[in-house]
């Protein structure tokens, strides 16, 4: 028997999805490479967006007409608001919470391949069961002990040599333009005890690329409420832990691994946190620090909780600290009441720090959030036009950076084969995408010297500085898969 797991979304959800695929596979299922293939078809799916969710609709619309014809098993599961969960439960053959993952074979075994006509007996008992515990409505506690055994699944990991790592799940920011509070929960941290044995694990098994991740990673410890009432280390304590022991592992190895985190939220961006990632070696000299806007006005009105200036000495302190560190942001450009002054000090501000990378978004009310009822008053032409000017300020400052970095030999992680032929793609510790020629697989997964030929606006083009036959050997990814 097959399945198949499409994730929406952002990195949790694709993280979420790992612990999907073990579970499902502790089954006897393997994955299906194409979708008619399998039997069992789930979605983990992200009511943030709209987009996203209409991409659920279209997908579980095929799915239900080739039910008519054959016996197969839909899912869904995800960060879900309580409208979409209705919906869903008309239209799904099961509808869960992550929080009740480990539950699924048994639902699976109970429901069996169901048929047209079982589906919506299916969905009602879910309904019943389930519908009092939807993140939305879940007290901080309820939500840990949900993440908890969500946590305690093994993963199986998609890549053998770039891994995620959830360190917290929700959050308590209640940014007015977001509905992940609604839909993931009040924030919680995972145990570090915990953390620290999949880090551990994943460096010995000699990953080369490891990603903390939470929506307020820098908020780490300070909402713990851990059931047996112990207080949790802080994001700066954690990292250092990390940094202490990915140094150890790769000086054994002689393998080098960078570890990342992301998003860390500007208000909880201490400077021993910047310090700790100087020091330390493995730790990746790259941040993502979201801006969201340049404009103090409407910062408040997103309620992010901080000034333009708190912002600014945040980089100050990064560019001091750690003078080789990219910096990568996000901006939503035409948020609610947004004035041409408003965009101009977003403007400026891009354009004085100069990003290395910039998710640029024009702005769209996510259904759930609370500006969701603001009136979305900025011309969808002038959005555009908001976009395009910052799309240019970006590519103006980041091939300025790159253009620097011609002529300088760097590490890089090969991540795999170009679609130009006789190419690779890897990218650099700054997370720059750079193209290198060879058609060696065996390199994918390998941090490797190399010499920064050629910039391109935002990829760069260069080589490896040994030629891939004189490479020291392969880390031996032995056992990284079930
Ligand atoms: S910090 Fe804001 S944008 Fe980020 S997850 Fe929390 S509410 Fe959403």
């Amino acid at each position: 028997m097959k399945y198949f797991l499409v994730p929406f979304g952002c990195q949790m959800n694709l993280s979420d999805s790992e612990r999907v695929r073990r579970v499902i596979e502790s089954m006897g299922y393997s994955e299906a490479e194409k979708e008619e293939d399998a039997q069992l078809l789930g979605i983990i799916a992200c009511s943030v967006r709209q987009k996203a969710i209409d991409r659920v609709y279209s997908r579980i619309h095929a799915w239900n007409l080739r039910k008519r014809k054959e016996p197969v098993l839909t899912f869904v599961s995800g960060c879900i608001l309580e409208k979409d969960r209705e919906k869903f439960l008309k239209l799904f053959d099961l509808v869960f919470t992550m929080g009740r993952l480990e539950e699924l074979p048994e639902m699976i075994r109970t429901y069996g391949v169901t048929t047209p006509c079982s589906q919506n007996a299916a969905s009602d008992r879910l309904l019943t069961e389930d519908s009092d515990t939807v993140p939305s409505k879940m007290s901080r506690e309820e939500n840990l002990l949900a993440s908890e055994k969500l946590w305690h699944i093994q993963p199986r990991y998609i890549s053998d040599f770039d891994a995620y790592v959830p360190i917290q799940n929700g959050c308590d920011k209640f940014c007015t333009y977001c509905a992940v509070p609604y839909t993931r929960g009040r924030e919680v941290s995972r145990p570090s005890g915990e953390i620290l044995a999949e880090v551990e694990d994943l460096m010995k098994k000699g990953y080369s690329s490891i990603t903390l991740l939470g929506q307020n990673v820098n908020s780490y410890g300070k909402n713990a409420r851990h059931l047996a009432g112990e207080s949790e280390m802080s994001f700066a304590g954690l990292l250092e832990r990390i940094g202490a022991m990915g140094t150890e592992i790769s000086a054994v190895t002689g393998r080098p691994l960078w570890v990342y985190f992301t998003s860390p939220h500007p208000r909880d961006m201490s400077d021993d946190v910047i310090d700790i990632v100087a020091a330390c070696p493995v730790l990746a000299k790259q941040i993502h620090l979201p801006l969201q806007s340049g404009s103090d006005e409407v910062l408040s009105r997103m309620n992010r909780n901080h000034r333009v200036d708190d912002y600014l000495r945040i980089v100050e302190k990064i560019r001091n600290t750690i003078p080789s560190a990219t910096l990568f942001t996000d901006i939503i450009v035409g948020f609610t009441g947004e004035t041409d002054e408003e965009f101009a000090s977003t403007r400026r501000v891009m354009e004085d720090i100069g990003y290395d990378m910039a998710f640029i978004a024009q702005y769209s009310p996510r259904p759930g959030a609370v500006s969701a009822k603001w009136d979305d008053d900025v011309p969808h032409q002038v959005k555009k036009e908001r976009f395009e000017i910052l799309s240019g300020v970006l590519k103006e400052t980041a091939s300025r950076r790159n253009a620097a970095r011609v002529g300088t030999e760097t590490p890089v992680l090969i991540t795999g084969m170009d679609r130009k032929p006789g190419f690779h793609t890897a990218r650099t510790e700054g997370r720059i995408n750079i193209r290198i020629p060879g058609t060696d697989p065996h390199l994918i997964g390998r941090i490797l010297p190399a010499q920064i030929e050629k910039s391109n606006g935002l990829t760069l083009f260069g080589s490896l500085s040994v030629p891939s036959g004189n490479t020291p050997e392969s880390p031996s990814h032995e056992g990284t898969q079930p």
